[in-house]
């Protein structure tokens, strides 16, 4: 069968292979450290699931608005108001099937072939694929290590061309946890005020913070980068909802009215008895929130510590999100061969640096219990014993 050529332009998604290569490892038996998935390994909080059986005995059982529930893009629009400081109302809000498919369907109605999309790199590994599938072309920004991983504002106007229609900004970073700081945030909405360039917000990370990081929406430092952001988040992370699929997209008017446009073409709504759950999520306050936040605190202080024990390996400390992305370039492997020696020879699953656009470094993720934390990272230290510097 002859397949779209759109389809052969892109590469499955490694960290959900490598994810799901781990689970089915684990169901048959083996002994799978998985630091693969940035998946919260908690339940979804009980006043959620509570809220979603109430909306199943309510008969929210049927097709909704394309945009989402009405009560929904209000609740979001709220919060955006009171936690970002984001003057959005609810129309300005499109309710989508995870952060994952509010940028697939953003990048589907803004990017046109000919388009430039700026990402700084480590990035996301689905951003560049999106821009891709959508017949634009990425261009990326190297945030190096010495930098903590973040481009600073001069790269970013020196990346900036008359072609560029976005700017791709995640803070807390994934894969390298890194956090902008309100100054630099500024900074950088300075220069894309200056050159008119829209920018879109990737906030899914923002309540993961540590020490004293603080997260700062891009869209709040001026009243003119305002009408140039577009911010996208989701329910996934803060609140261990990953299978619910739920995410949004608050941006100008116009941009959700095609946004909308799209969805009614393709996944109608998301579903509907879920976006209760969501409901529930933002009204049932942060204290669920702050638990996880306390397991993840002790869980990245281990992990950070083994890391910090190993020879010839490096790390900058992340302010955010669930992830080490450890610099492993002195054993001489790119970061694919690496981890799939990992794997095969000490049944540890991580993610190469490659996907992220970085071969010297591996993800490790630690959205998952202590014991395996330790249990991996003494496996990680064995097998770079076996690998001759
Ligand atoms: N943005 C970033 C930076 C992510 O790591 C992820 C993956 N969890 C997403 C967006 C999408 O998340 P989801 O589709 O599960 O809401
Ligand atoms: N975003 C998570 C990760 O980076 C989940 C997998 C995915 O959606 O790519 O591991």
């Amino acid at each position: 069968m002859k397949l779209a050529a759109r389809v052969s332009q892109v590469k499955p998604s490694i960290t959900l292979t490598i994810s799901a290569k781990a689970k089915a490892m684990k169901a048959d038996g083996i002994d799978v450290c998985s630091f693969s998935a940035g998946e919260p390994d908690f339940d979804t909080p009980d006043h959620i699931k509570a809220a979603v059986k109430q909306a199943l005995d309510a008969g929210k059982t049927k097709y909704g608005p394309a945009a989402g529930e009405p009560l929904l893009r209000q609740a979001i629009a709220k919060k955006l108001q009171t936690e970002n400081n984001l003057p959005y109302s609810a129309e300005n809000v499109i309710v989508t099937n995870g952060g994952k498919h509010a940028l697939y369907g953003l990048m589907m109605t803004l990017i046109e072939p000919g388009d430039e999309v700026i990402i700084p790199a480590p990035y996301w590994l689905s951003y560049p694929e999106m821009v891709t599938l959508a017949g634009g072309t990425p261009v990326f920004i190297d945030a190096t290590a010495a930098n903590h991983y973040k481009i600073t504002p001069e790269q970013l106007r020196n990346a900036i061309t008359e072609k560029t229609k976005l700017f791709v900004f995640n803070s807390p970073s994934n894969p390298t946890g890194m956090v902008y700081s309100p100054a630099e945030v500024a900074a950088i909405a300075q220069v894309l005020v200056e050159k008119q360039v829209l920018v879109v917000a990737d906030e899914i990370y923002e309540k993961i913070l540590y020490g004293t990081a603080e997260h700062c929406s891009i869209g709040s430092v001026s009243a003119d980068i305002f009408p140039l952001t577009i911010t996208c988040n989701g329910f996934a992370k803060a609140f261990s909802m990953t299978g619910w699929r739920l995410g949004y997209i608050a941006a100008p008017l116009e941009l959700i009215k095609g946004m909308t446009t799209l969805q009614s073409h393709s996944t109608s709504n998301v579903c509907t008895f879920a976006q209760y759950g969501a409901i529930a999520a933002l009204e049932g306050g942060l204290d669920c929130v702050q638990a996880m936040l306390t397991a993840f605190r002790k869980r990245r202080e281990v992990m950070l510590g083994a890391v910090h024990a190993l020879p010839q390996v490096s790390c900058p400390t992340p302010d955010g999100a669930f992830y080490l992305f450890v610099d492993i370039q002195a054993y001489g492997l790119d970061s694919l061969k690496f981890c799939q020696r990992l794997l095969h020879e000490q049944q540890v699953a991580a993610i190469p640096g490659v996907a992220f656009g970085n071969d010297y470094c591996i993800r490790l993720s630690y959205a998952t219990d202590l014991e395996t934390i330790e249990k991996g990272m003494t496996r990680l230290d064995k097998f770079l014993q076996t690998l001759s510097i």
